[in-house]
């Protein structure tokens, strides 16, 4: 079967000649994929500990969201908003009981839930008040507003000028955020754990601080949840992992369960101020995303997977910790759910690598920091597995 794939060189070739060579890509054409395992055009099968790079929250091809997708491309593709689709409207009901009682936007992807929720904040305090705040080391999409509101300059270079109205403050620095507030700031927006960024926490009390701040300046506190929603925490989303209830919360990567999807939820004072006309998505909510998004949270529930994550987030935790103990290069392990981040002392590029070598595929992000974002299914022997050979070639780094 292997054998009717274009092998893993010659479709690096094709790349060269015919794709926009805008990502740095590893020189392997994944063509098979089952749960935490993955398969390369030669026939290497892969322990993936960072499936579809935070979308395959369920493991490549979860069955139930393969059967739902199924029946529903023969039945019916694609309706625009200009209907009602009884599945949307379901999907949307099922986010809202499980969140704080709201309404959804859906769209297809993190950058247009952001702007969704960007256009909302601004919408909803007129046009003397524009301002959002945002913190260094966030990342919020791709777009260029959402590209404005990913505070690192990196990201920034050579596209301005960008969009008017972001102010940044460092993450974690309620003070910083006091100051900035002023009579044009609508909004403050900010992912409850950075992802990109590094896997960081909030320190304790950060995100009350800023839910207090927001409520005393009448801000709407936003969580960009792309990576943290969904079940990734253990919790449903991000916030209730904390405790902080937002106003706006976006949603993507793992919305669908690999399937492209996105959604802003708010709540249902908020939400008419999102008036008709003013913003859509064309393809947000279709029928494919709509049966993808309703069986990602059945499977979630009827796999008591929220639980299995905070089983797999102390073996990763208690193992990881331990593994700092040993090796001075190793700064510190942070784990929350199923979000891993090891922060090195030294490059983790080569971490990477020599993971590949040995068939694990991982993330190294913000150049030190060894990303991890397991599938919730994942069963413990094969987080034992990843983090045997993790803990064997991070062991035997030359620090
Ligand atoms: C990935 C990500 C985004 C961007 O999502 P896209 O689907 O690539 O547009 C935004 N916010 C966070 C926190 C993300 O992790």
């Amino acid at each position: 079967m292997e054998n009717s794939f274009l092998s893993s060189q010659d479709t690096v070739d094709l790349f060269r000649q015919y794709v926009v060579p805008n990502y740095g890509r590893y020189s392997v054409n994944l063509v098979r994929g089952e749960g935490s395992y993955i398969w390369d055009a030669e026939g290497n099968k892969y322990l993936d500990l960072f499936p579809g790079w935070g979308c395959n929250l369920l493991g490549h091809c979860p069955e139930p969201i393969v059967k739902a997708v199924q029946k529903q491309v023969e039945t019916l593709i694609h309706v625009p908003n200009s209907w009602h689709l009884e599945s949307q409207g379901r999907w949307a009901q099922l986010l809202s009981e499980r969140s704080f009682g709201g309404q959804a936007f859906f769209c297809n992807s993190g950058a247009e839930a952001n702007e969704a929720a960007i256009k909302l904040a601004r919408l909803h305090h007129g046009p003397s008040r524009y301002k959002i705040i945002t913190f260094e080391g966030g990342f919020h999409g791709r777009s260029l507003a959402t590209t404005t509101a990913t505070a690192q300059p990196k990201y920034h270079e050579g596209l301005g000028p960008l969009v008017a109205g972001f102010n940044y403050a460092p993450y974690g620095d309620l003070n910083a955020v006091k100051e900035l507030i002023d009579d044009e700031t609508c909004a403050i927006m900010i992912e409850p754990i950075q992802g990109e960024g590094g896997v960081r926490i909030p320190p304790e009390g950060f995100l009350q601080g800023l839910r207090q701040l927001a409520n005393e300046h009448d801000l709407l506190l936003i969580f960009d949840e792309v990576q943290t929603g969904c079940g990734r925490t253990g919790q449903w989303f991000g916030y209730q992992y904390f405790d902080v209830t937002p106003d706006v919360l976006t949603l993507a990567k793992s919305l669908c369960g690999g399937i492209a999807g996105g959604a802003m939820l708010t709540t249902t004072e908020i939400a008419p101020s999102l008036r008709p006309g003013m913003h859509a998505a064309t393809f947000g909510g279709n029928p494919i995303a709509s049966a993808a998004g309703i069986a990602t949270l059945e499977m979630i529930e009827q796999e008591n997977l929220l639980e299995n994550v905070s089983v797999l987030a102390e073996l990763f935790a208690s193992s990881f910790n331990q593994l700092q103990q040993q090796c001075q290069w190793i700064r510190e392990a942070r784990v929350a759910g199923m979000m891993v981040g090891i922060e090195l002392e030294v490059e983790g590029a080569s971490v990477v690598q020599k993971c590949l070598d040995r068939n694990l595929l991982i993330n190294c992000t913000q150049g030190n920091v060894i990303r991890l974002l397991p599938a919730m299914n994942l069963t413990t022997e094969q987080a034992s597995e990843g983090i045997e050979i993790l803990s064997d070639v991070l062991r035997n780094l030359q620090a």
